[in-house]
Formats: structure tokens, sequence, C-alpha cells
């Protein structure tokens, strides 16, 4: 199992205000897995992926990835885990809109002090891989959201993640675009990678293994 969490609880606090969004959730996900999460808007799926990608740690319960006990960790221990085995997609792309796709692909190895040309090489392939080599000098604003997606796919594989976390990763596209996105998700399960993605689209639904399904903060 690369993902194991039990009971997990979480409570947004916003002074007197109490708000319990994760109510004693368990499961596992087995390295190489492709699993949907869905569920209506408000039960609690962001916060899930937000906790498996070590973004957040204010939670009561046990999460274990990759034999790590992530409910112990440490902020610094956090950071490293998140940029060594996570890559996460967001809906909203998340690219900085000043650097071109290439310079935003790269941007997670600059960070690790890669050298120029290995981090060039390395953001070219990336980017080849998900259809994007002849744009690898456009800026966001120059790219259609489909490609947007692909470039953040790309800067979140750059450090060669075991993991992709995707939250809604195609909830702002057209339905090409969408295709093009699960495309990519599904070559990337099949050369290993294990897969949560959280989406309302029921052909999702029907690509990945399995699915859990959120509701009120339980699992249904
Ligand atoms: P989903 O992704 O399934 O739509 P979320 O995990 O984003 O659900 O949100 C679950 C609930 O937690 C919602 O009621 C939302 O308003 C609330 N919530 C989310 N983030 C915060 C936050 N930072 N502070 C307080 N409440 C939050
Ligand atoms: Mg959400």
């Amino acid at each position: 199992m690369i993902i194991i969490v039990d009971k997990i609880n979480k409570t947004y606090k916003n002074g007197s205000l109490e708000l319990q969004v994760l109510k004693n959730i368990s499961f596992k996900v087995e390295k190489g897995e492709f699993l949907a999460i869905m569920g209506s808007s408000g039960s609690g799926k962001s916060t899930m992926m937000n906790i498996l990608g070590c973004l957040d740690n204010q939670y009561e319960g046990r999460y274990m990835l990759d034999g790590i006990d992530i409910s112990k960790s440490t902020e610094n221990e956090l950071s490293e885990i998140r940029n060594k085995k996570i890559g996460f997609i967001f809906q909203s792309f998340n690219l900085l809109p000043r650097l071109t796709a290439l310079e935003n692909v790269e941007l997670p190895l600059v960070y690790s002090s890669v050298p120029k040309e290995e981090r060039h090489k390395r953001a070219n392939e990336l980017l080849e891989m998900v259809g994007l080599k002849d744009r690898t000098h456009h800026r966001p604003n120059e790219l259609s959201g489909g490609q947007r997606q692909r470039v953040a796919i790309a800067r979140a594989l750059v450090n060669n993640p075991s993991i992709i976390l995707a939250d809604e990763p195609t909830g702002n596209l057209d339905s090409k675009s969408e295709e093009e996105i699960i495309e990519i998700l599904q070559k990337l399960n099949k050369m290993g990678k294990t897969i949560v993605i959280v989406t309302h689209e029921p052909n999702i639904g029907e690509i990945a293994q399995r699915k859990i399904v959120f509701k009120d903060g339980e699992i249904i």
C-alpha cells in the first residue's frame, strides 16, 4: 500500500466557529492504482487532497505514505516528501504568469539547485511528453486552458514523483481538452504512477480502477 489513511478527522476553526469537514475517514491506495474521489461540492474532497499532498498537517488520525508516518512528520520533512514523492495538479493550474512554459516546468528544479542544462533537458522532455514541444517559450496567457494544464502536469512530474494527486484537473476545461488530460493521466498510470484524482466527470470515474464517494465528510 502506498497510501493508508486511518480515522482522519479534520475541523476548520475560524474564531468561535467550528466546522468538522472530515469525519473518521479511512481508505487505502495500492501502488500503481488509479483512484477517483467523487462527491458533491463541499463534501471535503479538497480538504482530503490537501492532507494527502502534505499541504495541510492540521488534522487528527494517521496518514502513512510509502511507509512514512506523515502524521508525525515535521514541516521540513513534509516539504521534502512533497518535493520528492508527490506531484500535485490543481483545477486552476497555478502557473506563474511571467514565466514561459519551460521556466514554469523547471522551477522546482531551480529550488533544488539542479544545473541549468540538466533542468532544460528534463523540462523539454516532459513538455514533449505532454505534446507541447512547440510551445516551450510561450507564457501561460499565450496558451489554451488545456495547454496550461499540460504545462502544470509536466511541472508536477519534474521531480519524478511516484504519486500524482489531481484535484478537479479538468474542472475549467472544455471536453476536448479534458480528454487530452485524461489520456495523459492514463499514460502516466500505465508507466506505473499511482494516481488519485478528484473529479465530477463520470467518464473519469469509469477509467479509474476504483471510486470512493464523499458525502458530508464521510465515505459512502
Ligand atoms: P470539496 O472539495 O469537496 O468541494 P472542500 O474540502 O473544499 O470540499 O470543503 C469542505 C468544507 O470545508 C466546505 O464546507 C468548505 O466551505 C469548508 N472549508 C474549506 N476550506 C476551508 C477553510 N480554509 N476554512 C474554513 N472552512 C473551509
Ligand atoms: Mg474541491
